[in-house]
């Protein structure tokens, strides 16, 4: 008996590839226009990364439509998650291999953490809002990225899983966090947006060599929501 091929049926995670490959099209273009840091690439295997992790489930609802645009997204609570394209130079300038451990300062909706996830890293994430925290943790797990998220204040970094390979803070500090610069591993990154004199943020590259030195170098003028404390 001849039997029909079964309809194949596209996993909600698997939809909207087309939109995904035109913003990963998208952030190379604008790297190579920037050429950030005097290199006009973003790692191919962090805009892999990217071709994998449908943004568009872990946004609301109401902010699908645009997942794809290369624009910030509100996701309520007054936050706002990064356009592509700085996730991308952010992801890239954290150095992020398999097996890192990876720490996450600003959940938000989550996406960060999960292309972080997708490049192999063990990433934990701190969010202060708390609905925010729960809804990430939720979306992370139904799309099967293993992220470990806590609500709390993140500027305290995650000491009993420090040291870090790289941490990544997603949004604007009025300092760099001592102890986030303490939990670092020596070779580790510390990427994040430190408030500038001009108003708006640096995007700051933050390095603790095998000594333990600390260099930083500023990588380009962004804006971010701010780095809230808790009383
Ligand atoms: N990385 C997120 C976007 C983050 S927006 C994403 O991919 O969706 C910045 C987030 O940092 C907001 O959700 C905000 O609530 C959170 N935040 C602000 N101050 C914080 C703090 N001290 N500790 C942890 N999270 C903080």
């Amino acid at each position: 008996m001849d039997s029909v091929p079964p309809v194949p049926v596209e996993s909600p995670a698997a939809e909207r590839r087309a939109e995904r490959e035109l913003m990963v099209l998208t952030v190379e273009n604008l790297a190579a226009t920037a050429g950030v840091r005097g290199r006009l690439a973003v790692a191919p295997r962090v805009l892999d990364a990217m071709r994998r992790v449908p943004r568009h489930l872990l946004v609301p609802e109401e902010a699908r439509a645009q997942a794809y645009a290369d624009r910030a997204l509100p996701i309520g609570h007054e936050v706002t998650i990064s356009q592509p394209f700085i996730v991308a130079l952010m992801t890239d300038l954290a150095d992020v291999s398999p097996g890192d451990r990876v720490l996450e300062v600003g959940t938000g909706s989550g996406y960060q953490a999960a292309v972080l996830a997708a490049l192999g890293a063990e990433v934990r994430s701190i969010e202060i809002i708390a609905p925010l925290a729960e809804r990430a943790a939720r979306d992370l797990a139904a799309l099967g990225y293993p992220v470990r998220v806590r609500q709390g204040d993140g500027y305290a970094g995650w000491p009993e899983a420090a040291p870090f390979d790289a941490i990544v803070v997603t949004a604007g500090a009025p300092e760099i966090p001592q102890p986030l610069v303490d939990q670092l591993k020596p070779g580790g990154r510390l990427v994040i947006p430190v408030r500038s004199a001009r108003g708006g943020e640096d995007l700051l590259l933050v390095r603790k060599a095998a000594d333990g030195r600390v260099t930083r170098e500023s990588v380009l003028p962004v804006r971010f929501v701010p780095l809230t404390r808790e009383p």
